[in-house]
């Protein structure tokens, strides 16, 4: 386990050397890392890629159940293919933003027709594939097939602004500068195909999970704390710039929609007028209300035949 460091450490040189802190949080995460089914070596590709989408904006916890569902039900993209897309929406339950639930579909859809049902390793092919970003194309890349794609995440890049930049927070925007200390900070691959790249990734990605988190970093037991620039500057606390704003809920139309994803997931035509009075939310006014059901069926996550609302392809 990793030793915990004291205040009084020596003062690092900033920022340190990237190889210093590779050693140390690639052998923190060695042993510190939790046991996460989609990085267990049997897990596929496509779990890789379902763990990818299912985690954006979505803690491990929350996941985790509907990760197990998902792959029990569809293991491979075809049988997610082929799944009707109402049962789609149900299994993704209250996983939050359940566009991406019709994304990962339609890149199932995709995945059968342009590659035989496999998930293509190649990045390119990956990024093309819909609703298949920078990032996550990238990370299931380095992460299901060891190709060493630069993986950056929230919690990599306030990682490696804490350690190399000695800022509180990397701010709102994924920033030019910051995409090229995330590459300059790559280690080599010339000598292994980029086996120690892909484990710096997937550690530091854990680092900025478990110990450098954003409200309260676990500096005492850090495994870099000795070498951290935002420590070695007295931890000062985040510029107006650095500062993130926090999701509001309650009273959003994420809120609502929500709530009306609800009642449909349970699978059975409602009536419109019933479904959108029955809301249990007092402060959503009739206005919200109606929007909101509106803006789901434009999405393709509710289907409105006269005054009956169902999950798509119900009716
Ligand atoms: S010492 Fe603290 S701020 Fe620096 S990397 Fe570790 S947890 Fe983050």
């Amino acid at each position: 386990m990793p030793q915990p460091f004291t205040d009084d450490a020596l003062a690092p040189p900033i920022p340190p050397a990237p190889e210093d802190v590779h050693s140390r949080v690639i052998d923190w995460f060695s042993e510190a890392a939790r046991d996460l089914p989609w990085r267990r070596p049997e897990c596929t590709p496509w779990g890789v890629l379902v763990s990818e989408i299912m985690l954006q904006q979505t803690p491990v916890v929350r996941v985790l159940p509907r990760w197990e569902d998902w792959m029990h039900r569809w293991p491979t993209p075809g049988a997610c293919a082929a799944a009707p897309q109402s049962e789609i929406l149900i299994v993704w339950d209250r996983l939050g933003y359940p566009r991406r639930a019709l994304r990962l579909q339609a890149a199932a859809e995709a995945i059968v027709e342009r590659h035989d049902g496999a998930v293509p390793a190649d990045p390119q092919a990956l990024r093309a594939l819909p609703g298949i970003g920078e990032y996550t194309a990238a990370a299931v890349a380095c992460f299901a097939f060891g190709i060493p794609e630069v993986v950056v995440d929230t919690n990599i890049r306030r990682a490696h602004a804490r350690i190399f930049t000695g800022a509180a927070l990397p701010g709102q925007t994924y920033t030019a500068a910051q995409r090229r200390l995330a590459r300059d900070l790559m280690p080599a691959t010339d000598d292994d195909g980029g086996r120690r790249a892909c484990a710096w990734n997937a550690s530091s990605m854990e680092l900025g999970a478990l110990i450098c988190t954003a409200r309260s970093p676990q500096c005492a037991i850090c495994p870099v704390a000795d070498l951290c620039a935002w420590r070695a500057a007295g931890s000062p606390p985040p510029t107006e710039e650095q500062k993130t704003r926090g999701q509001a809920w309650a009273g959003t139309d994420r809120q609502v929609r929500g709530a009306i994803m609800a009642v449909l997931r349970g699978g059975e035509p409602v009536d419109a007028e019933a479904l959108l009075a029955g809301l249990p939310l007092p402060e959503a006014d009739d206005e919200q209300r109606r929007r909101c059901l509106e803006t789901l069926v434009a999405d393709g996550l509710a289907q409105r035949r006269g005054d009956v609302v169902t999950l798509p392809g119900v009716l």
